[in-house]
């Protein structure tokens, strides 16, 4: 059975034994009728606290859309800023021009947490959290652009946009800032150990999950050390790394 059928047939199985009660309360709130999750309703989360997390623990999002070529799904920086998500590029790409001319799109944001592995070839799964988002982006001005990049920043080092030269007037320019509004999205989560049927708990398998994550690695300097030393982003990204390998 193949890796997709795997999971899709796990979600068919649990389906069975808790969507009944899920169903009416889960899928309150979803925005829209696309944002509706139908299978297995009950990891479905149309909050903004869980929306927020998954998008504030991503680096990258996936863009959907589509051309007189056909559809595309591009992968793309990205980073939350209150209600909205963040995507920027040079002013060539082919991905924000067209979108800022307002295409429709999708996009996307996924988590592997873990491989499940069940008793049953049938329930194997994985644990994930994931965010789907419609609409259309907006161009960012020229007056919000340098403090949405320092925002960019942030999220990928606290305290660099301090340290780092800032855009200048022409590279500014040469960039296109796109935001999307959070307002059409939901996410998805996987977060639990084996559904296997009855009938399998006694079979002498190895059933549990696999944890994993993306996580931090040693840094690799390039150059020398500043005056300061070593920032406290970049302390803290290799105490992590070091404490990962434990
Ligand atoms: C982790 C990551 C972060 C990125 N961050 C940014 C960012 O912040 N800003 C930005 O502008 N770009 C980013 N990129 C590059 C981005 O994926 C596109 O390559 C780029 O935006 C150009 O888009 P385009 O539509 O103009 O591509 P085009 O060059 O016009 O695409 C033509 C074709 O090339 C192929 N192609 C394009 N990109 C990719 C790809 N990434 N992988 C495989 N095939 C591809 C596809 O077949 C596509 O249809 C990132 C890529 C990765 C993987």
């Amino acid at each position: 059975m193949s890796e997709s059928d795997n999971h899709h047939s796990n979600d068919s199985n649990e389906n069975s034994n808790e969507t009944a009660s899920a169903d009416s309360t889960a899928t309150e709130g979803a925005p829209s009728a696309r944002t509706r999750v139908r299978r297995i309703a009950q990891r479905a989360s149309y909050d903004h606290a869980t929306l927020h997390a998954i998008l504030d623990a991503a680096y990258v999002c996936h863009v959907a859309f589509a051309d007189d070529h056909g559809v595309h799904c591009i992968p793309t920086a990205c980073w939350r800023e209150g209600d909205h998500l963040y995507i920027h590029g040079s002013n060539g790409s082919r991905m924000l021009k067209l979108a800022a001319e307002g295409a429709q799109i999708c996009v996307t944001v996924t988590h592997l947490d873990g491989l499940v592995l069940a008793r049953s070839a049938f329930n194997h799964s994985m644990n994930y959290r994931s965010a789907m988002i419609y609409g259309a982006f907006e161009v960012v001005g020229e007056a919000h652009k340098a403090a949405a990049l320092d925002a960019f920043m942030e999220h990928i080092a606290p305290g660099r946009v301090h340290e780092a030269r800032g855009g200048n007037r022409n590279e500014l320019a040469a960039t296109t800032m796109l935001r999307l509004a959070l307002d059409e999205a939901v996410a998805k989560v996987r977060a639990h150990g084996v559904s296997d049927d009855e009938e399998d708990l006694d079979r002498p398998v190895w059933a549990g999950v696999l944890p994993m994550a993306l996580r931090p690695l040693a840094p690799e300097r390039d150059g020398d050390l500043p005056p300061g030393g070593e920032p406290a982003y970049v302390r803290d990204w290799a105490s992590r790394a070091t404490g990962a390998q434990r």
